[in-house]
Order: structure tokens, then C-alpha cells, then sequence
């Protein structure tokens, strides 16, 4: 009996969404319609596909890291935007002081 058998055969589609979803220039509608795959077919190769659902798993918990949330400075107040979980505005009086905060 030849073992190799048993292994599963990537499906190609599923190898080329694993890829494209890599890159973040891709989202995943791009891909779908680039692959022509539907919603369904699109949720079965992911299902299939460890691989597949790890990228895609990857994207999202990168996504949330991503988003850029509005915030207020906590030592002077002002309002900023950041990707980060930095809780003042960026300023160097206000970095310093906030770091002092920390130790
Ligand atoms: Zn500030």
C-alpha cells in the first residue's frame, strides 16, 4: 500500500486563497471574486482547509490590532487616533510622563 495516497491533495483554490489572503492588499471579497468562488464555496474551503482558516484567523486578530480607535491623552487630555495601545497622544512631555507612570 502506498502511504502517500492517503494524503489529501491540496485543492488549488484553497492554495491560491491561502496565499493571496497573506498579503493584507487582498480582502477577502477581492479573492473570492478573483477565484471566482462563491459565499458557500468559499466557507467549504475553509472548512477543508487548516491552512486556509489559519490565515484567515491571523487576518482577523491582525484587523482588530489594526483599527484605529480615537482616545484621550492620559496626561494632557487631547484627543488622538492610534493603531496602538499607547494611552497618551504621541507628544514627548507626554511619552515621558507616561512612561514615568509605568514604573
Ligand atoms: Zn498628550
Amino acid at each position: 500500500m502506498n502511504s502517500r495516497s492517503e494524503v489529501i491533495a491540496e485543492d488549488p483554490t484553497a492554495e491560491a486563497a491561502t496565499l493571496l489572503l497573506r498579503s493584507p492588499r487582498w480582502s477577502v471579497s477581492d479573492v473570492m471574486e478573483l477565484l471566482e468562488v462563491g459565499d458557500l464555496e468559499f466557507r467549504r474551503l475553509v472548512e477543508a482547509n487548516t491552512r486556509l482558516a489559519r490565515v484567515l484567523e491571523a487576518r482577523k486578530a491582525g484587523d482588530e490590532f489594526n483599527a484605529v480607535v480615537e482616545r484621550q491623552c492620559s496626561v494632557c487630555g487631547e484627543p488622538f487616533s492610534t493603531a496602538t495601545f499607547r494611552d497618551h497622544c504621541g507628544a514627548a512631555s507626554c511619552m515621558r510622563v507616561s512612561r514615568l507612570r509605568k514604573l
